[in-house]
């Protein structure tokens, strides 16, 4: 399997190649030549090897369909050390909880870190460190988190040969328990780094290093961002997951509603359909910052500034522009490369935005790839939890929240609707004490996690301190 760029550079890489990479060199994101296609027979076959062989060993079918150059039995054994009940937390690893009438949720938070970021970090950590160790190299990552990813990333490379992970974050503003969560690591390679200022400062500190090449290339700077295909990939298999247990036949169809941000996982979804998985829609839900909802409402992809970017209730979905989103209008308009970088390398630098509500293949958003959207405030995020409490006993958290109270919009007679569990509540207590009145369970492995010792380095937003720091800690 060959991967190309979204701006048209053909040059054939494997995954291997992309998978220690970021954009790639033209600026645009890779996809794979071509998406394999999965017959009936072969559903049936996987349908069988989830139920029997587990996760594991359907993460494996899946993947070598992509990774050509890993060998077969080591790749199987990546994908079992990866996905174990022992890190996931059940047996099914990603659970379906039945919430109402047609909604239910699949459980992606159980990880380490208790959001679905762990489902691709987890592996992708097992990934470098085994393509590290082939190659005989070392990779510093760094990273701007202001809470999920930069924990998931720590979680999951703690303790890897070969791998340091550098981590910027914005001094003070995680939550207490996120603050816990990543500074009470004290593995070596992992080195917490608390920016005075806000997160932005964090994500500029991290793009002036990256843009000086010289020392990129000197002290082997790598990212561990939500464009990595291997993370990608990674999700596309809890959406086959979701679908055999939630059917019992491949005759069945199902939609999957997704608290959408960067469009990551929500993209997973769109290569899973098409594979060729019986999914009707495809539902994104956003919170207030609802770029996606505009553009799948109106055709007009519109980059907000800083200002109009909302800090809200659910944090981890307050973005100004999608960053994988680029991946689905490449298959939108034929993996026209040419458009694409006139679309992203172009229209947005110079205007913020562009617009296909006079494309012809806008209404094969909706007809043929199955996308809609909805948005969801603060008031219905806290409605939701309040009703799903109330009335199911179930607490839920405020990104899943979006996601519900999306779905109910989108529900349709007979097609099961599966809605993507992001977090857990713990995560979000304080929203959670807002909407019911009660502190959210604390799974037993975080209690008094807030009182462990912490070890994170505070510096100011200066682009000179943090090479320094590297620099000191590659020596
Ligand atoms: C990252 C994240 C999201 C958004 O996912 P994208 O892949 O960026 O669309 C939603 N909910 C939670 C809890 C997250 O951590």
């Amino acid at each position: 399997m060959n991967y190309l760029s979204t701006r048209g550079d053909h040059s054939p890489k494997r995954f291997c190649d992309i998978l220690l990479e970021g954009l790639a060199p033209d600026g645009g994101l890779y996809l794979p030549e071509s998406y394999p296609q999965v017959d009936d027979a072969t559903l049936s076959r996987w349908r069988t090897v989830y139920h029997v062989q587990g996760y594991a060993e359907l993460a494996f079918e899946i993947l070598s369909l992509y990774i050509d150059d890993i060998p077969a039995d080591d790749l199987r054994a990546i994908c079992a050390k990866t996905y174990t009940a022992e890190v996931f937390g059940t047996g099914e690893i990603v659970p379906l909880r039945h919430l109402d009438n047609g909604i239910w949720l699949e459980a992606l938070s159980n990880g380490p870190t208790l959001a679905f970021k762990d489902m691709a970090m987890q592996l992708l950590g097992n990934l470098f460190e085994y393509e590290l160790a082939r190659r005989g190299e070392q990779l510093n990552i760094l990273g701007a988190t202001s809470g999920d990813t930069g924990s998931a990333a720590e979680y999951a490379m703690r303790g890897k040969k070969g791998v340091r992970v550098f981590m910027t974050s914005p001094a003070g503003r995680m939550s207490p328990f996120q603050q816990a969560q990543m500074f009470s690591l004290m593995d070596e390679n992992i080195i917490n780094i608390a920016v005075e200022g806000v997160f932005d400062d964090c994500q500029d500190m991290v793009k002036a290093v990256s843009n000086d090449l010289d020392f990129k290339r000197r002290y082997k700077i790598g990212t561990v961002n939500s464009i990595n295909w291997a993370r990608l990939l990674a999700q596309v298999v809890y959406y086959f997951a979701g679908y055999f247990q939630a059917t019992e036949t491949n005759d069945q169809k199902v939609s999957f509603t997704v608290p959408s941000g960067n469009f990551g996982n929500i993209c997973a979804g769109h290569v899973a359909r098409m594979m060729g998985l019986p999914i009707a829609k495809l539902v994104a839900a956003t919170n207030e910052n609802d770029v996606l909802d505009e553009f799948f409402k109106t055709g007009v992809y519109r980059v907000r500034a800083s200002a109009d970017t909302h800090e809200t209730s659910s944090p981890s979905m307050d973005i100004s522009k999608a960053s994988n989103f680029e991946r689905f209008i490449f298959d939108l308009l034929g993996r026209d490369g040419a458009r694409v970088k006139a679309l992203f390398g172009d229209a947005l630098a110079r205007s913020g935005q562009f617009d296909l509500s006079q494309h012809p293949a806008f209404n094969d958003i909706r007809l043929r790839y199955g996308f809609v959207s909805g948005k969801s405030t603060h008031a219905n995020r806290l409605a939701t939890i309040k009703e799903s409490f109330e009335q199911h006993a179930m607490v839920i958290d405020p990104h899943t929240a979006d996601g519900v109270k999306v779905a109910r919009e989108q529900l349709q007679a007979d097609v099961p609707m599966i809605v993507l569990e992001t977090a857990l509540p713990i995560k979000f207590a304080e929203t959670i004490v807002e909407a019911t009145g009660r502190e959210p369970e604390r799974p037993a492995k975080f209690d008094c996690i807030e009182a462990l010792p912490k070890r994170v380095i505070t510096m100011a937003a200066d682009v000179a301190a943090i090479k320094q720091l590297i620099i000191s800690r590659c020596a």
